[in-house]
């Protein structure tokens, strides 16, 4: 191939390989509704169909431009050890952020205490696998946990990343036990620091995101799969203005395009504002690979090629413009 042009490769900061076999089943009234029948997809997962699905998943996010994947794993050690070889066999560099869960949700995710979690964590790191500590969410582990991970991802300076702030029900609930809000909960467990990603987002109060702010933390995005749970808008101006960093993640998987997570974040900020300024071309690009690397404590992931003679680019004259405003990932150079 002679025209083509280098980039930094893509990072999907935040995925769930296995629910990717979710994406046309489009019944049910909400988030919570969505959320049964993806529980329904995790009970029945094992070693041996990971190490094959997310195979697939994991060339198809390459083929994508995705070069580094953080894995939001909750489906058990063995099947963490099953993600991180077909990531391997895709060419895909793989941070498995391995989630701890200490209630809710079905019997596999759960450890039945932050011991035993951090027993598979060390299992994990000690056969060479890059990982992160994954807090679920303020739902899935009380305030004693928290503060322990919080503790042990500092300690050891590991990125920590959790949902936070995705359904407004999670918020009246946090509010209810807690008093506080989850992102104030997760500042007053001692999970906030410079390697934090909160997923999502979306509904954070002003409080919340000077908070993010203060402790240099990341939003983690997600927007084709919080348009299509109905999440809502993540305050993108607001976060620009108290300078939170933000990356990308294909989560739910129902679309695998970074260019259009990109896309779907400067509409979003584009629609909020009135303006098309809100975003710089450089500052998406970065979002969409330099802020992911950093999120997922990465040094260096694969650069990725451009077909600038595909029919999406050929003859423009601002071809990083019309690659993330106008194209598909289809111009991603497959090697
Ligand atoms: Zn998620």
């Amino acid at each position: 191939m002679t025209d083509v042009f280098q980039l930094p490769g893509f990072v999907d900061a935040h995925c769930h390989a296995f629910q990717r076999a979710l994406r046309g089943r489009t019944e049910g009234a909400d988030f919570w509704a969505w959320r049964d029948a993806m529980l329904e997809l995790a009970r029945g997962q094992s070693p041996t169909q990971v190490r094959h699905d997310y195979v697939t998943v994991y060339s198809e996010l390459r083929h994508a431009g995705y070069t580094a994947v953080g894995e939001f794993h909750y489906l058990g050690l063995d099947e963490a050890f099953a993600a991180v070889d077909a990531a391997a066999e895709a060419g895909v560099e793989i941070v498995l952020l391995h989630v701890a869960y200490a209630r809710g949700g079905i019997e596999r995710f759960r450890q039945a205490s932050v011991a035993a979690y951090l027993d598979e964590l060390e299992r994990l790191r000690a056969r060479g696998a890059r990982v992160g500590v994954a807090p679920h969410s303020v739902r899935a582990c009380p305030r004693d946990w928290l503060e322990q991970l919080g503790r042990y991802a500092a300690e050891h300076e590991l990125p920590l990343h959790v949902h936070a702030d995705e359904q407004p029900r999670e918020i009246e609930e946090c509010l209810a036990e807690h008093g506080m809000r989850p992102i104030e909960l997760l500042a007053e467990a001692g999970c906030l620091g410079p390697h934090t990603t909160v997923v999502h987002a979306t509904h954070a109060d002003g409080r919340e995101l000077d908070l993010l702010s203060q402790a240099r933390a990341r939003v983690c995005a997600c927007p084709t799969t919080e348009a299509n749970l109905g999440d809502g808008f993540l305050p993108v101006e607001r976060l620009l203005h108290r300078g939170i960093g933000i990356c990308i993640g294909s989560d739910s998987n129902v679309r695998i395009d970074p260019l259009e997570e990109l896309r779907e974040l400067d509409g979003i900020a584009r629609r909020q504002s009135g303006r098309r300024d809100v975003f710089t071309i450089d500052a998406l690009l970065s979002i969409g690979s330099d802020e992911g690397g950093a999120a997922l404590g990465l040094e260096s992931w694969p650069e990725i090629a451009v077909d600038a003679s595909h029919p999406q680019l050929r003859g423009v004259e601002e071809p990083l413009c019309a690659l993330v405003h106008g194209c598909s990932a289809d111009v991603v150079a497959v090697d």
